[in-house]
């Protein structure tokens, strides 16, 4: 059944999604032209036509549908936002710089794949080896030993830029 999409509008014109039960990363989710979608991806598409590898809010509200605070992003600063916000900070101390991918990174890495990014810059972007995309890419299951993957040199001398 084809719910329509409801909103409230808060004091900071967030149109916050009422309509749509949330993914369990606080998204709203959305099945529309035959598959599902993060509420704000189909709102931006719909609005420009354009599927970016990142959609971005500016309000940082994860059920916020409002077209005017999506900004398409590229996968470096997607990286970066996630690191301003904290996701990654379990990849110091005592990890060493060993990173394990979330569920998050795992559907955005999948989202590029099918844009026909290449490998080489995913794993780059998320600081993660060919083989390490190649295992998602075959939908095979992701276990912790696979995820269990070196940084890129690129993300920590970023993340070490911004904390000395
Ligand atoms: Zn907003």
């Amino acid at each position: 059944m084809r719910i329509e999409i409801e909103y409230k509008e808060t004091d900071l014109r967030c149109h916050e999604c009422t309509s749509h039960v949330c993914d369990k990363n606080g998204y709203p989710v959305i099945k529309r032209e035959g598959r599902s979608w993060r509420v704000y991806q189909y709102i931006y598409w719909r609005k420009t036509g354009q599927k970016p590898p990142v959609v971005m809010h500016t309000c940082d509200n994860r059920r916020c549908i409002n077209p005017d605070h999506l900004v398409a992003g590229t996968i470096k600063e997607n990286v970066k936002d996630m690191m301003d916000k904290g996701r990654h900070v379990a990849l110091k101390g005592e990890n060493h710089g060993r990173a394990r991918l979330t569920q998050d990174d795992v559907d955005l890495i999948r989202a590029w794949i099918s844009l026909k990014y290449t490998y080489k810059s995913i794993g780059k972007a998320f600081g993660v080896s060919l083989y390490a995309i190649y295992e998602i890419k075959s939908g095979r299951r992701w276990k912790t030993a696979d995820a269990m993957t070196t940084l890129a040199d690129a993300l920590i001398s970023m993340d070490e830029e911004e904390t000395q």
